[in-house]
């Protein structure tokens, strides 16, 4: 196992340093929709987009770590960035890549590469939180059309992004086996979205309905049978919110540690005192530490495309925690400066916070571990 950067990863993420530098920084200042989309085709220009995606399909053909380390790197420049460059690599992108039809990777994944069409992922539902094939959306084939009814809460983005990949059921089973997943743009008939709830770290989540919500046929990605499918690709999803955390952990702990280097009291800089050393040393091991089972993680996914489901667990619940701790401990150095919204360790906070609850909580990720190493099965439903 080879624990170094190589020079080409290094030369990946300093392009990427450099375009926010050069040509993306002062973008940021514009986050309306509008703003924000611009900001997306400016960052395809620069290759940041479609990290992982197949060159065939527009995309660059990273492998999952090269991706991760680039991730990592923007969302320690400005969060925006990480977020835009998760989602049209590691998102829900990802299923229509591996899963989709040539037509289907030519009309969504090609336009996500160029920085032209944005996806939302909608699996949660008001009964179905974690317990996701709870889920009670139907989809309903109709000659060449799918019609869909039910109703998603939490999702992400919809108001930036033009389309979602909506998990639903085919059958009437009402086991996992009918799930499959079909990509809904947000202008099809019978779809509409609330004006989204703010949340801690004042991104909207928005619920969907679907009222006899038409699409074309050529839409339905997998028709059943598909929960395992998904969520396979899904842990790619999750390894890539898992190097945002690591990239907004890094910025609190860099933050940090240069405030403590000039902040002065008791006539020293309060660098000097070691109730302060050891919180950065503590800080600086758990970066480390977690940026090891991430890179574990990540490289897990060269055998078969895909990440090992474990090690996505290992390195989801050890970085959550992690980079939780290590904002809150940035933030505590920093004293009354760091608790205010002028310094940006609060929105740090509030960010990687929801970390610990998106993806599958971190209770469940500690159920699929403990089901893994006991060699049980995990379901949780009451018998
Ligand atoms: C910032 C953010 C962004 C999100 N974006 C999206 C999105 O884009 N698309 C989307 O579909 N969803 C999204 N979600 C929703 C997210 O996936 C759900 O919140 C998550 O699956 C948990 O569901 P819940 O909130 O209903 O909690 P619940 O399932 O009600 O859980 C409540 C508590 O009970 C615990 N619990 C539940 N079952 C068990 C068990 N078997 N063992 C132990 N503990 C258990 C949980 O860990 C949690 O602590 C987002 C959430 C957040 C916070």
């Amino acid at each position: 196992m080879d624990f170094q950067i190589s020079a080409r990863q290094r030369e990946l993420m300093e392009a990427a340093q450099e375009a926010f530098a050069r040509r993306l920084r002062p973008m940021l200042e514009d986050s309306t929709v509008e703003g924000v989309r611009k900001i997306r085709r400016a960052m395809a220009e620069q290759g940041l987009l479609g990290l992982n995606m197949p060159e065939s399909c527009g995309g660059l053909g990273l492998p999952l770590l090269d991706t991760l380390l680039i991730i990592r790197t923007l969302q320690t420049c400005a969060p925006i960035l990480g977020g835009l460059a998760h989602r049209t690599s590691t998102g829900a992108v990802g299923a229509i890549a591996e899963y989709g039809t040539d037509d289907q990777r030519r009309r969504f994944v090609e336009p996500l590469c160029r920085g032209e069409l944005g996806i939302s992922i909608a699996i949660t539902e008001p009964e179905a939180g974690s317990a996701a094939t709870a889920m009670k959306t139907k989809a309903r084939i109709d000659g060449d059309s799918v019609v869909l009814n039910g109703r998603k809460q939490f999702v992400s983005f919809v108001n930036v992004n033009e389309c979602s990949l909506v998990y639903c059921r085919f059958g009437n089973s009402g086991k996992a086996s009918d799930i499959g997943a079909v990509i809904v743009p947000h202008d099809a008939p019978g779809f509409s979205h609330s004006r989204g709830t703010l949340n801690m770290a004042d991104e909207l989540l928005f619920e969907l309905y679907f009222d006899d919500c038409r699409v074309p046929r050529s839409n339905v990605l997998l028709d059943g049978n598909a929960f395992g499918k998904l969520i396979s690709v899904y842990n790619a999803e999750r390894l890539g919110s898992v190097a945002r955390m690591l990239g907004s952990a890094q910025a609190s702990y860099e933050f940090a540690l240069e405030y403590a280097k000039e902040r002065r009291q008791f006539g020293r800089d309060i660098a000097d005192f070691q109730g302060i050393q050891w919180m950065l040393a503590d800080m600086r091991v758990k970066l480390d530490a977690a940026q090891m089972l991430v890179y574990r993680a990540a490289a897990s996914a060269q055998q078969t495309g895909l990440p090992v489901p474990l090690e996505t667990s290992i390195a989801k619940v050890f970085t959550a925690k992690a980079a939780k701790e290590i904002c809150d401990d940035a933030i505590q150095i920093c004293g009354a400066n760091g608790y205010t919204k002028e310094y940006p360790l609060a929105h740090r906070y509030a960010e990687v916070r929801g970390g610990s609850i998106y993806g599958g909580t971190l209770q469940i990720h500690k159920n699929m571990i403990a089901a893994a190493i006991l060699g049980r099965d995990n379901s949780q439903w009451k018998k």
